[in-house]
């Protein structure tokens, strides 16, 4: 049984929320309608409706980990060179304080500290104006400790588990593969053009395949998969939110892909469901 804090005791149960990873490609996916846009907007209709959502997204990473405490978390526009509309768009959802409180409390792996800078970066906002646009939902956000490896990530995330009975939709948001050095286009605006190199094609396979069989232990090693991961993962950033939603799941659960596709040469906007 996972560790109840002093605040989630004193919450309703709920039926176990499922659990997500995003893969969130390009900002420009927030001023499209495209076949990515609508695989998430599919499907938060057929999620329960979540109480809040915890969101571990590539582009927030820290010293220690951190979980935004703040009551109105601002939308961060953590990105450059992109069409003025793009940095006109916010996100008002509410935070959490509360809930930040009790992620504090149920996280003994190390001291959380509770934030009040950061906001919703883009990791976390663009797939979720797209799931809930009406900004209804409480989001906070918790950090990736950049100085902290696979297994750690893994385990410390495995303490989140007592929240999916709370009516958290706890998302990870990144890209398995990911390689920005390598995309075969000149501009963001021709991102979403489908098609994977090889090696993209591999290591989509391989993930895939390795999440299916619940084998974690060779996805947290993810440097021995295949010569082709230090292509797929050049930094781990964007692969460790994956980590996260699998060290939530149950032995019963299973996993589902959508949005399951290769971009620009060298980023998967594969995405996965845990429930
Ligand atoms: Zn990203």
């Amino acid at each position: 049984m996972n560790k109840l804090s002093n605040i989630s005791a004193n919450m309703p149960d709920t039926p176990q929320m499922p659990v997500l990873f995003i893969g969130h490609g390009s900002p420009t996916n927030a001023l499209e309608d495209n076949e990515f846009t609508r695989g998430w907007h599919d499907m938060a209709k057929e999620l329960p409706v979540p109480q809040s959502i915890l969101c571990i997204s590539a582009h927030w990473q820290t010293r220690g980990t951190q979980v935004t405490a703040m009551k109105k978390p601002r939308t961060i526009h953590d990105f450059g060179g992109f069409a003025q509309e793009l940095y006109e768009i916010y996100y008002p959802a509410s935070g959490n304080p509360v809930l930040a409180l009790d992620v504090k409390e149920i996280i003994t792996k190390t001291g959380l500290s509770l934030d009040q800078d950061w906001g919703l970066d883009h990791g976390c906002w663009v797939p979720l104006i797209k799931m809930y646009p009406d900004a209804r939902i409480p989001v906070i956000q918790l950090s990736i400790d950049y100085l902290s490896g696979a297994v750690y990530h893994y385990e410390m995330a495995k303490e989140l588990k007592s929240l999916r009975r709370k009516g958290v939709l706890i998302i990870g948001s990144g890209n398995m593969v990911h390689n920005l050095r390598l995309i075969s286009v000149n501009d963001f605006s021709n991102i979403n053009q489908g098609y994977g190199y090889e090696w993209a094609y591999e290591m989509n396979d391989i993930f895939k395949s390795k999440i299916l069989k619940h084998d974690h232990k060779a996805l947290i090693d993810y440097e021995s998969l295949s010569k082709s991961a230090m292509l797929a993962i050049p930094t781990p950033e964007h692969y460790f939110p994956l980590l996260y939603i699998l060290a939530l799941q149950e032995d019963n659960e299973s996993a589902v892909f959508f949005n399951d596709k290769a971009v620009a040469g060298s980023l998967t906007m594969t995405s996965v469901l845990i429930s």
